[in-house]
C-alpha cells in the first residue's frame, strides 16, 4: 500500500467538495500564509542560517519578502484574475455567451530544492492556493531545518483538509509520485526533472519544470567595469553562489578580462572584507558532497582571485578563474557555488555563437554602455530571462514571468503567471435553446447553399481584405 494514497484521497475529497473555490476561502488561506511569514520570521531566519549559513539580510530579502509580495499581490488582484474572460464571437454565436473560466486543476504537488528552500515551495504555493487548488508541498530533505519548520508550522496556519506538507528524499518522493496528481510543479536539477516528467507522463499530468543550467554573462569592452564587477560579484556570491539565476560564467575579450580583474577584487574586498570567511554576509555550501564537487572545479583555468577553501565549514572563497577553456570541467556543469570563470572570446559575435552552441539558459546577462550591443545579444539569443547591465534583478519584478526554456525548464510563474499556471483555462460556450431555424444550416441533409451561409458565419477574414472585390 502506498503510504501517501490516503492523504492524496483526503485532499481530493476536499477539492471535490468545492471548498477551495470561493474567493473568500482563497483569500483567507493566503492571509494565513502571510501571517506565517510574518509571525515566524525569526524561526525562519534561524532555520535558513542553520541550513545554509544564509545571512539574515539575504534571507529576509530573497525568501521572506519575495514570498510576502506574492501573497499581497495575489490578494490584491485575485478578484480580477478569477473573473470569466469574455472572448470575441463569430456570427453563428452572436447571441451566445463565450468565455474562459479559470478552473482549479484539483490536487497539485509542489516539489522544491534546497537552495531557497522556503521561497521555492511557497511562491508556487501562493499561485496554487490563489487558483483554488488543494496542495501537497514536498520541500527538500537536504535543507533539513527548513523542511522540519515547514512540516511542523505550516499546517498550524493552513486548512489541513486542503494543504499538506510531505517530508523525505528521493525514495519518499518517488512513492508520492505514484499517486495521481492534477498538476506537478517541480524546481530542481535537470536530471531529476526528467524523472519527474516520466512519473507525470504515467498519469498524463501536466507539469512545470523549473530547472538549472549555466547562465552566461557577456561583458562588452565599453563598460564602467567597477559597476559591472559590483553587480557580477553580488549575483555570483549571493547565497554563496547557490542561485539558479546567478551569472555562471563571463564571456569577454582578453583585454576586458585583464581590466575586469582589479574591479572584481575591489568588489569582493568591499563586500566581504579581506577575509570573506569571517564576513557575516557570506554564506556556505549546503553540504560536503556539493563542497567537494565545487572544490574540484577550482582546477580549471588559473585562479585570479580567491580559491581558498575550508572543508570543515563547507567554505569556498569568492573566486575568479581566468583564461578558462570551454572544454574544462568548470564549463561542463552548473557551478552552483561562488566561482566565476572567465572565458575569453574575440568579439560579441563570437560570444553570441558560444551561447547559441550550448543549452538554452535560465538567465542571460549582457553588460555594455552601448545599448545596441545589449540589444544585439538580446535579439540573437534565447533564454528563460534576460537582463541588460545587471544580474538577478529580474527576480524582483512580479510582473515578469519566471521560467526556463529548453533544458532550463518548462512553464512559467510569479504573480499572475502563477495563477494562470495553476488554472485550467476552460473554454465555455453557453447557447440559447431558441433560434433552432439557424441551426438547420448545419444539419443533414446537407445543402450546398447552406454551406455557403454557414461558412460565411464562421469566416475569419485577413485584415485589410476588401470583401467587395
Ligand atoms: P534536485 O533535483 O536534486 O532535488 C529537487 C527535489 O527533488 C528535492 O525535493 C528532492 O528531494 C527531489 N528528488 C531528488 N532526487 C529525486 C528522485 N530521484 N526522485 C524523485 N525526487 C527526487 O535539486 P537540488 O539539488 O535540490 O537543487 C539544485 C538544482 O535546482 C540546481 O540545478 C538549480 O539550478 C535548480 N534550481 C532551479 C531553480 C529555478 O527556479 N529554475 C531554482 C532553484 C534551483
Amino acid at each position: 500500500m502506498n503510504p501517501y494514497t490516503g492523504r492524496v484521497s483526503c485532499l481530493r475529497a476536499s477539492w471535490l467538495s468545492g471548498k477551495t473555490r470561493t474567493k473568500e476561502y482563497r483569500v483567507s488561506q493566503l492571509e494565513a500564509l502571510g501571517r506565517f511569514l510574518d509571525e515566524k520570521k525569526n524561526v525562519i531566519l534561524d532555520a535558513l542560517a542553520a541550513d545554509l549559513h544564509k545571512p539574515a539580510f539575504e534571507a529576509e530579502l530573497s525568501e521572506i519578502a519575495l514570498c510576502s509580495n506574492e501573497v499581497n499581490y495575489a490578494i490584491n488582484n485575485l478578484y480580477g484574475w478569477m473573473k470569466d474572460e469574455y472572448v470575441d464571437k463569430n456570427l453563428a454565436t452572436q447571441l451566445d455567451s463565450a468565455f474562459i473560466r479559470k478552473d482549479p486543476f484539483g490536487v497539485v504537488l509542489i516539489i522544491g530544492p534546497w537552495n531557497y528552500p522556503l521561497h521555492l515551495v511557497l511562491v508556487p504555493m501562493v499561485g496554487a492556493i490563489a487558483a483554488g487548488n488543494c496542495v501537497i508541498v514536498k520541500p527538500s530533505e537536504i535543507s533539513s531545518c527548513t523542511e522540519k519548520l515547514l512540516a511542523e508550522l505550516l499546517p498550524t496556519y493552513l486548512d489541513q483538509d486542503c494543504y499538506a506538507v510531505v517530508t523525505g528524499g528521493p525514495q519518499e518522493t518517488s512513492q508520492l509520485l505514484e499517486n495521481k496528481f492534477d498538476y506537478i510543479f517541480f524546481t530542481g536539477s535537470p536530471g531529476v526533472g526528467k524523472i519527474i516528467m516520466e512519473a507525470a507522463a504515467k498519469h498524463v499530468t501536466p507539469l512545470t519544470l523549473e530547472l538549472g543550467g549555466k547562465n552566461p554573462c557577456y561583458v562588452d569592452n565599453s563598460c564602467d567595469l567597477q559597476n559591472v564587477a559590483n553587480r557580477l560579484v553580488w549575483g555570483r556570491c549571493f547565497n554563496a553562489g547557490q542561485t539558479c539565476t546567478a551569472p555562471d560564467y563571463v564571456l569577454c575579450t582578453i583585454e576586458t578580462q585583464e581590466k575586469l580583474i582589479p574591479p572584481l577584487r575591489q568588489a569582493i574586498m568591499e563586500f566581504y572584507g579581506p577575509k570573506p570567511k569571517e564576513s557575516p554576509d557570506f554564506g556556505r555550501i549546503i553540504n560536503d558532497k556539493h563542497f567537494k564537487r565545487i572544490r574540484a572545479l577550482l582546477d580549471s583555468g588559473r585562479i585570479a582571485l580567491g580559491g581558498q577553501t575550508d572543508e570543515c565549514e563547507c567554505y569556498i572563497a569568492p573566486t575568479v578563474l581566468a583564461d578558462v577553456k570551454p572544454c574544462e570541467p568548470v564549463m561542463q556543469e552548473e557551478i552552483f557555488g561562488p566561482i566565476l570563470p572567465i572565458v575569453t572570446i574575440a568579439n560579441v559575435e563570437e560570444a553570441i555563437n558560444f551561447i547559441n552552441s550550448r543549452e538554452r539558459p535560465l538567465a542571460l546577462y549582457a553588460f555594455s554602455c552601448n545599448c545596441k550591443v545589449v540589444n544585439q545579444v538580446l535579439d540573437s539569443t534565447s533564454s528563460g530571462g534576460f537582463v541588460g547591465n545587471d544580474t538577478m534583478m529580474q527576480m524582483t519584478l512580479i510582473t515578469l514571468p519566471f521560467g526556463g526554456i529548453g533544458y532550463s525548464g518548462l512553464g512559467k510563474y510569479h504573480g499572475k503567471f502563477s495563477f494562470d499556471t495553476f488554472s485550467h483555462h476552460r473554454a465555455c460556450l453557453l447557447r440559447s435553446m431558441g433560434l433552432e431555424k439557424l441551426n438547420y444550416l448545419r444539419y443533414p441533409p446537407y445543402a450546398h447553399r447552406s454551406l455557403g451561409l454557414l461558412l460565411s458565419s464562421l469566416d475569419i477574414k485577413r485584415k485589410g481584405t476588401c470583401t467587395l472585390l
